[in-house]
């Protein structure tokens, strides 16, 4: 059982950060960079950057984008960058705006993942953020979901290509992770485990119990299919019976996390329900594994999340001050002076005056049997996954 409260303080960690990530720019679209900005202003303001050293991204070369992606797929998004009406590979659609210089853009971000795996890989810090990386959908030969260059996949084949033997990735997006699945559905030095809405109630429409990879890869791919309007107490109660005994079954070397924040209750593009309170939740306990579990290395992308205002810049504050290792408390007061530059930017909706919504998690624990939607889809999972990885599905403990 991996509890908050053993975690180290004051663990070293780096953010890759760069005003460039910024250029990832869709316009008119649900994935607005000013997400990025409002986090890293309102991170700066409660002194949580001091606590991190940041890292400048440099964008991915070509060669190493090859290990992700086609040369036809890399061709077709050059020519997007400097073609208004370009359209294919995912490209040009609605999902997947082209913008002006959209390679140059994505390759930042792919660059900072990569540096940031190497960062902890490296041991020169034992925790890095990207949170403009998470980009989970990109498939090889196309765009997807608004991901242009797979970062994760990126990172990920950058630690095997380092040395690594078995890397973990815990996607917490409220979307599947399915581009890095697919990427890895084979190889058994990589567990994907996704936790998200039920695909037969929202995008990609993949991510089921029964997608537990294949060939050399069997058992290597772990799917958690979570009901519409899940809140906190349910995810964390499915988190707990399923994450921390399947990664520590597998013995990584390295936890990467996928830290999108979509699953808030007032996210426009889906249904789960959790509040700030929730999600600061699932990232001390995402922590506490990487120390527990995974040699204390830990590397947190971003991903989805699209209430930019009201969660994302305090669900991602929470995540950099996690990671740390100086977590904020949930009733901590947001300085006056970041409500007051984001009304001088123009913005008249309601803001927030504190760190969480006033709720404090307190989930039950899992146990065979149970009957609600919820209970069979833990169960569904843990019938599916566990007796691949050795583990026993009827056992609590496990
Ligand atoms: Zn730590
Ligand atoms: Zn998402």
């Amino acid at each position: 059982m991996v509890t908050a409260a053993d975690t180290p303080r004051g663990c070293p960690a780096c953010l890759v950060w760069g005003e460039g990530f910024l250029s990832y720019d869709f316009g008119e679209h649900p994935m607005a960079p000013v997400r990025l900005d409002l986090t890293v202003s309102l991170a700066r303001s409660l002194g949580v950057l001091e606590r991190l050293e940041i890292c400048p991204p440099e964008p991915a070369r070509e060669a190493e984008l090859l290990t992700v992606h086609t040369p036809e797929y890399l061709n077709a998004l050059r020519e997007a960058s400097d073609d208004a009406g370009f359209f294919g590979h995912g490209l040009g659609s609605d999902d997947n705006p082209v913008f002006p210089g959209m390679y140059d853009a994505a390759a930042l971000i792919a660059g900072g993942s990569r540096q940031a795996a190497l960062k902890v890989w490296s041991g020169e810090f034992q925790h890095a953020v990207n949170i403009a990386g998470g980009l989970h959908h990109a498939m090889r030969n196309s765009a997807a979901g608004f991901c242009i260059l797979n970062d994760v996949v990126l990172a990920i084949r950058t630690l095997l290509d380092s040395g690594a033997q078995r890397v973990a990735y815990v996607d917490i997006d409220v979307h599947h992770g399915d581009g890095v699945q697919a990427a890895f559905y084979d190889d058994p030095r990589v567990l994907t485990i996704s936790m998200h809405q039920d695909p037969r109630t929202l995008y990609p429409g993949t991510g089921l119990p029964k997608e537990v990879g294949e060939g050399a890869g069997l058992g290597s791919a772990i799917n958690l299919a979570l009901p519409p309007a899940t809140a906190d107490d349910g995810w964390l109660r499915a988190f707990r019976a399923v994450v921390p005994s399947a990664v520590a079954a597998f013995k990584p070397e390295i936890l990467v996390t996928q830290c999108g924040c979509d699953t808030h209750h007032e996210d426009p593009l889906a249904d789960l329900a959790l509040t700030v309170d929730g999600q600061r939740q699932a990232y001390a306990e995402l922590h506490a594994l990487a120390h527990q579990a995974a040699g204390g290395r830990w590397l947190a992308l971003g991903g989805g999340g699209y209430g930019v205002l009201r969660c994302v810049p305090r669900t991602w504050t929470h995540l950099l001050a996690e990671a740390s290792g100086h977590p904020l408390a949930a009733d901590l007061e947001i300085p006056p002076s970041w409500s007051d530059e984001l009304r001088r930017r123009g913005v008249t909706s309601k803001l927030p005056h504190v760190m969480g919504e006033g709720r404090v998690p307190d989930p039950q624990s899992w146990a065979p049997g149970g009957e609600t939607w919820l209970d069979r889809a833990i169960w569904a999972t843990r019938e599916a996954s566990f007796p691949l990885l050795g583990l026993d599905p009827l056992d609590p403990r496990d």
